[in-house]
């Protein structure tokens, strides 16, 4: 353990996630104890010289007891209004935690259309480094209020490993009320291991995540997988433990906590990759021929025109679009080079064509490889 405690020492941005089931109940509100402890084990981590945001559930769970309903509502504008209540009771919380540490905290409400659209992803970066540099801890959750399904991150896993994403984060650590990934469910089968560390998320992995998790959370170990493969993909460690536990924050970095860490890939995607890849909601997409994928998939080659079919939905230059195969998979995503228009036009269209289908037209590659992330193993 002794390397990873090294590796985990080494992180300078961390992005902390807080489930509800640790914050808030339906009989007693905010537990205020816990929020009182978050802030001081956040507090301390800056003093270490991290760069700290947290990602904070809790909002409905706190409207449900302040309104003293007796279950989380199910229409959709029931809910948006439990949130409303929640999340300034949430605030309120942490902002007296952190008063008490001498600390200013920020709220920064997200749906997923503020990441998926490329201005407003870089607008909350600029949000986010701003306050970090200001030693600010920004407090994250979903915007509830706004948010309607379609627009929805819906989990604050994946919600916490977009943020850690969008501020190039080293770690994420997600607080549970359960210790981290096991082998089989450890409610129903006492023979169920622990993983302490996943080097990579296969088959066997998804297979532990399927069955051990917690119901009570809103996605619970489905959702913090899906987490996981951001992260990993993106250079970013993730951590999976028990929020329950007091001073688990400072044993992480002390190397001698419980838990499950995922370590990243080695060969992770670039910040504008992995927001592609995870985040960014394509505006249309480019069918290819078999030629065209292989070069993708197994030649790292970029695009060109020859290999494109199809075009489709409505994009620009500089959009993100789909590439997809003959079966219609989706195998990449990138930054097209022209139009939907113009893509149709030059398609099929051999180097030193275009130029004569389309005068105006100086395109050679339609997606460059510096612009492509390979979402299908080849
Ligand atoms: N945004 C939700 C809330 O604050 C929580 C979502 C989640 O727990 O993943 O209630």
């Amino acid at each position: 353990m002794h390397k990873l405690s090294e590796i985990v020492n080494n992180c300078g941005r961390v992005v902390v996630k807080i489930g509800s089931n640790l914050l808030a109940s339906k009989a007693s509100g905010i537990n205020l104890s816990r929020v009182d402890a978050i802030a001081e084990a956040l507090c301390y981590l800056q003093r270490k010289g991290k760069s700290v945001v947290l990602v904070s559930s809790g909002a409905q769970a706190a409207g449900v007891a302040a309104l003293r309903l007796k279950e989380k509502p199910k229409a959709m504008a029931e809910k948006q209004a439990v949130a409303a209540v929640g999340q300034p009771l949430l605030m309120e919380a942490y902002e007296k935690a952190f008063r008490k540490q001498g600390k200013h905290i920020a709220q920064i409400l997200l749906t997923n259309e503020d990441l998926s659209s490329k201005e407003r992803f870089f607008n909350a970066k600029n949000t986010f480094g701003a306050l970090l540099n200001k030693g600010i801890i920004p407090v994250v959750n979903e915007n509830d209020t706004v948010a309607v399904e379609e627009i929805k991150v819906g989990d604050n896993d994946n919600l916490s490993a977009m943020v850690a994403n969008l501020i190039e984060a080293d770690l994420l650590i997600l607080l549970s009320d359960i210790d981290g990934l096991y082998t089989d469910d450890p409610s129903k089968n006492r023979s169920a291991k622990l993983v302490p560390l996943v080097e990579k998320i296969d088959a066997g992995v998804e297979r532990f995540a399927k069955k051990s998790g917690s119901e009570l959370s809103t996605g619970g170990m489905f959702t913090k997988l899906q987490a996981a493969k951001k992260c990993v993909s993106s250079g970013i460690i993730m951590v999976i433990c028990n929020g329950e536990e007091p001073g688990i924050l400072k044993e992480i970095f002390e190397g001698t906590f419980k838990g499950t860490l995922f370590l990243p890939k080695k060969n992770a995607m670039t910040n504008k990759k992995s927001w592609m890849a995870f985040v960014a909601n394509p505006k249309g997409f480019v069918v290819v021929d078999d030629g065209a994928k292989d070069a993708l998939l197994n030649r790292a080659k970029s695009l060109l025109p020859s290999g494109v079919l199809d075009a489709g939905g409505d994009f620009r230059a500089g959009d993100t679009i789909s590439v997809r195969d003959r079966l219609g998979f989706e195998i990449a995503r990138g930054e097209s080079a022209c139009s939907k228009e113009t893509m149709l036009i030059i398609r099929g269209c051999r180097t030193g064509e275009v130029g004569k289908r389309l005068p105006s037209c100086k395109i050679k590659e339609v997606i460059h490889r510096d612009n492509l992330v390979i979402l299908a193993e080849s």
